[in-house]
Parts: C-alpha cells; structure tokens; sequence
C-alpha cells in the first residue's frame, strides 16, 4: 500500500497531458489541452494558433499569449460592447479595431438600431481561424450589416472621414508587433477625429497589475486627446488574461458619463432579454468602481 501510494504522489496525476503557457518574464499562465494544437500558421504578422483545452474550450493564441476562449471571452466582448452601446440608444454606426474573432462585432450586432459595423483587422489568418474554429464567437461576421476589411487599422483610421462614427471599440492584442501603434497619441487623435460629436470609444486597455505602465501611459494620453473628465477606467475579471483583472477605457468626445447618463432598467431588461453571461446592470456601474492600488497609478 505504502508503495502504491508513494507511486501516485510522485506521478503527476496528468502525466500524458499537454500545457500551453502563456509566458511572460516574471509570470505564466498555463492551461492544459488535449493534444496538437487545432490550427496553427504563420501569417506576415504573427503566429496564429487554436488549442482545445479541457477548462476553457477552445483558445485562439497570437505569438503565444491567449486572444479569447470559448468560455470566458462573454466577459470580455460584453463588456468592451455593451457598456457603451447601453449609455446611448442612438448609436448606429461602428468602427471596430482588431477583433478578428469576430466577438466584439457579434455582441453590437444583438442591438438593432445598429445600421453599419466596418471592422479592421490586420491579419486575414485570425479571421479564417476563428470562422473555422470558433464559430460560437465569429457567426456574426456573415452578417450583412458587416463590412469586413482586412488591413491595417492605423492607416484606416489617418484616412476615415471625420465625425463619421458613433462608437470605435478598439479590441487590439497588447501593445507589440502590428498593435503597438494602436496605442499611440497620433492613432488616438485620429480615433478622436473620426467620432461624431457625443461619440464613445471603448478600448481594452491592458492589466494594472501586470502591464502598469502600458495602462497608465495609455490612460494619460486618452485624457490629453479627449479631456480628463471624459476618459473613465472599468474592470472586468477575465480568467486567462495574465492576473485575471482587464481594464477598459471609456472615452467619450463630450458625451454622456457613464454612470450617471445610465438607463438601468433598459440595461436590465437588454442582459436578461439577450441571455448575456457577464454584462447586467449591477456591474455596469459596479465596473467603473476602481481598487486603490489603481486610482493611485491614474493619479500618481
Ligand atoms: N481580446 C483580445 C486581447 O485582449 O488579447 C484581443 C483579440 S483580437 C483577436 C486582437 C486582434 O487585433 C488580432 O487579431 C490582431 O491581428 C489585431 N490587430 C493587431 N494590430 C492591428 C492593426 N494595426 N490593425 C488592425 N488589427 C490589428
């Protein structure tokens, strides 16, 4: 018996399994799949993959660092979506940045005055991968409310006509290789350029615990283009995202604040009515709440 159990403390319980890990200098996030990866190619820009992993679905990595998984990316694309799309019912036409797995464009289809979605993601192989792989996410992208083009979202932007656009969702990777200019003034002011007056832009804006400097720099530089007073920070909790704390910025070009211009009932009746995972009108107000630790890096 003795033996036996020495034989089980020693064998790691998975000894056949296979991990991914999303590895950054001083922290790593590993998640165990079921084998070869799924999908994998290597674009002009970057490597794209897909992993069927036992406690997320499937995962669609980028150069190693998870995009979305089928089981928490509700929280992401809700909330990056519906908090500003909730704050105006007059919203009809979107710009979305990136997002080539097609969830940001799915959750701003669910509102139906939304008249045109232009996307521009940069690489076609994360929009094949994801129609291919992850449809749950990318159905909405056959959508014929959908312009779909495949460049770069910087050029798009320095060329788009001014006040053309109700909401921009900025849903890039972090700030390296193709999406680190998505997080520079010149791309913001041009962003800012593009929205119609009482227009709103939500962008994801990195971890504060674990990319601070990326957070605050982009943060700072919102507030020089749009005016503190219109530049607000929300969380959400996103388990396979380096410490599971994601931040979003809301920016609105003298628009409505986003707690107080807040529709409570209608965001209510919009999370039960569309059977939403994450977004509901507790959080909606609740997410722009910030830790301590937080506050004092936006105004240290
Ligand atoms: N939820 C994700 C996250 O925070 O990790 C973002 C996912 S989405 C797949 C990010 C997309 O931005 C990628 O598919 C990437 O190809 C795209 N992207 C990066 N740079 C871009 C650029 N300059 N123009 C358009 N799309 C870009």
């Amino acid at each position: 018996l003795r033996d036996q159990v020495t034989q089980k403390l020693v064998e790691p319980k998975f000894s056949r399994s296979v991990w991914f890990t999303d590895r950054d200098e001083n922290i790593a996030l590993s998640i165990r799949h079921k084998g070869d990866r799924v999908f994998r190619e290597k674009s002009p820009y970057q490597t794209v993959e897909i992993f069927d992993t036992y406690a997320y679905g499937k995962m669609l990595t980028v150069d190693n660092v998870v995009m979305c998984t089928e089981k928490d990316e509700n929280a992401y694309h809700e909330m990056i979506v519906h908090v500003p799309m909730l704050l105006n019912p007059d919203i009809r036409r979107v710009l979305v940045i990136g997002g080539g797995d097609g969830g940001s464009v799915r959750e701003i289809l669910r509102h139906p005055q939304v008249e045109a979605v232009t996307m521009v993601e940069i690489d076609e192989v994360v929009v094949r991968a994801s129609r291919q792989y992850l449809p749950s996410l990318s159905h909405a992208l056959d959508d014929p409310k959908l312009n779909l083009i495949i460049g770069d979202g910087i050029r798009f932007m320095q060329a788009a006509a001014s006040e053309a656009y109700d909401l921009i969702v900025i849903d890039s990777s972090d700030p390296v290789g193709p999406s680190e200019g998505l997080f520079s003034p010149s791309f913001y002011e041009q962003a800012h350029r593009c929205l119609k007056p009482g227009g709103v832009m939500t962008a994801q804006s990195e971890s504060p615990r674990f990319n601070h400097a990326a957070f605050v720099d982009l943060v700072q530089c919102l507030r020089s283009i749009f005016g503190r007073d219109y530049v607000h920070c929300y969380l959400a909790f996103i388990p396979t995202y380096p410490t599971g704390m994601w931040s979003f910025t809301y920016s609105s070009k003298g628009g409505a604040d986003p707690i107080r211009g807040f529709d409570r009932k209608r965001a209510a009746a919009f999370a039960a009515q569309e059977n939403l995972q994450y977004y509901n009108a507790d959080i909606h107000p609740a997410a722009f709440c910030l830790p301590t630790f937080v506050k004092n890096m936006l105004n240290g």
